[in-house]
């Protein structure tokens, strides 16, 4: 019997699939899983630690294959390096490779935290510059494994810059469908750098997604949005190499900005497994942090919209509800709005999987505006880290949860910076305006006195 298989998300239907295709969605609409039989041991915390010395092999020195006994859908003898190089997709080892948390003393201090409890951890230093290539390689490999001929994604920018990196890097064909004129120029840039087939559709992300979906399903492409759950599987190292850097104490909140809350339902499924497998008793409080200018996900959650909280409900979680936002948010013409359009979204697909996750961890949702954003970026940059707008929300949201006192000053603290900076005219256009809060202005050579 087969180790690995696709679950359904919903306890109360739970059909099983095999993992030889690329279906996402169960029959009955809800998510899938990825669902592993066997239970890992405990032990091997040692092995991976050692694995950081990687003597040259690729997949010891990549942050999401050192973990593979925990991701191993491709059903991998895991020390054997050819097997390993096989079935295993990896941009010579670099997915994951630079990112753990790291203390920041001045984004401590703007945040009020202390600073031995505060870490940020850089996803940006991915090889294509953001978190979205730990579950790139994974969902790339899945895809290898099917022999697909076209890879298909929507974007805000990110998913087609890794997806246009690990297809090319594989041979396989890649169509990005991106919202035109709405993602970074040099995101943009690295999807045809990559040679990926770049269509732009009119309208938000939203549209992009829902018409790349149908697409892959009429040429029977092979879609890595984070519907697809492999992507989710890589995503899960971000926890695990927090937890590693941690000696596996968990600490007390994990905050991610959030868009299609794809980051949300990882760090949830990674959590519960851990704890289902006794290796992890204390249970992080994720926080999830909107922009005030798309927070679908925030409004739901705290019954803003109809007084009604948005639960998981054991997997039953209020569907009306949410297309009732949405179809309130067509009829007022309410459109997703910020400067941060990795999270410029305004139909979260992942939206009941992050709830999941939310229920597991007792997580929170809050929303930030983008003025808060900036400032959380620039901070940053203080520090020697480069992060963009979307990715300021972390330390912008962990401020605000520290001035309502939900976060004390000695808790443990870990936020995700999710992207490096890829629109340079961001910082150049916050230190131009004398007004922003850690503006430092440039100045003309002959106003210049010493
Ligand atoms: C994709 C992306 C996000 C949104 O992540 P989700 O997991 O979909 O919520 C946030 N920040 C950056 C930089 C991204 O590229
Ligand atoms: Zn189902």
């Amino acid at each position: 019997m087969k180790n690995v298989n696709k679950k359904c998300i919903n306890p109360s239907c739970g059909l099983i699939y095999d993992i030889e295709n690329n279906i996402y969605e169960c029959s009955c609409g809800s998510l899938l899983d990825i669902n592993y039989l066997n239970i890992p041991e405990k032990s091997l915390i040692d092995k991976f630690y050692h694995r950081r010395n990687h003597g040259g092999n690729i997949y010891n020195e990549s942050g999401v294959w050192r973990f593979r006994e925990l991701i191993n859908f491709a059903d991998i003898e895991p020390d054997d390096f050819s097997q390993c190089s096989d079935k295993l997709v990896s941009l010579d080892g670099a997915e994951g490779r630079l990112s753990r948390p790291y203390n920041m003393s001045k984004v401590s201090e703007y945040a009020q935290v202390n600073n031995n409890c505060f870490y940020l951890q850089p996803e940006g230093y991915n090889p294509s510059g953001s978190f979205k290539d730990n579950g790139m390689s994974t969902a790339v490999t899945h895809a290898k494994l099917l022999k697909v001929r076209k890879i298909i994604c929507a974007s805000t920018g990110n998913t087609s810059a890794s997806a246009a990196m690990y297809s090319s890097n594989e041979n396989i064909d890649c169509d990005v469908f991106i919202p035109r004129g709405e993602i970074a120029p040099g995101k943009l840039g690295q999807a045809f750098q990559f040679g990926a087939q770049v269509i732009q559709v009119e309208g938000n992300f939203d549209d992009a997604l829902a018409q790349s979906l149908e697409y892959a399903k009429e040429i029977n492409g092979y879609t890595v949005n984070s519907v697809n759950p492999f992507r989710i599987e890589g995503q899960k190292t971000v926890v695990y190499r927090i937890l590693e850097h941690l000696d596996w104490n968990p600490p007390d909140w994990i905050v991610y900005p959030g868009g299609a809350l794809g980051n949300t339902s990882s760090c949830g499924k990674a959590l519960i497994e851990l704890h289902r497998w006794g290796w992890i008793k204390k249970i992080p409080r994720i926080v999830v942090v909107n922009a005030h200018g798309a927070n679908t996900f925030y409004n739901l959650v705290n019954g803003i919209f109809e007084n009604e909280k948005l639960i998981w409900n054991n997997g039953n979680p209020n569907l009306n509800l949410i297309d009732r936002y949405y179809e309130h948010m067509k009829k007022q013409n309410i459109f997703p709005r910020t400067k941060a359009t990795a999270i410029q979204i305004g139909k979260p697909a992942n939206i009941v999987k992050a709830l999941r996750a939310l229920e597991f961890t007792k997580g929170i949702v809050i929303q930030v505006e983008d003025k808060d954003m900036f400032d959380g970026m620039s901070i940053v940059g203080l520090n020697g880290f480069d992060c963009e707008l979307a990715s300021g929300a972390v330390p912008a949201g962990i401020r605000h949860l520290r001035q309502e006192e939900l976060i004390k000053k000695d808790d443990i603290v870990v936020g995700i910076l999710t992207g490096r900076q890829k629109d340079p005219k961001m910082a150049v256009d916050y230190h131009t305006n004398p007004d922003n809060t850690f503006a430092r202005p440039p100045k003309d050579i002959d106003q210049y006195n010493v």
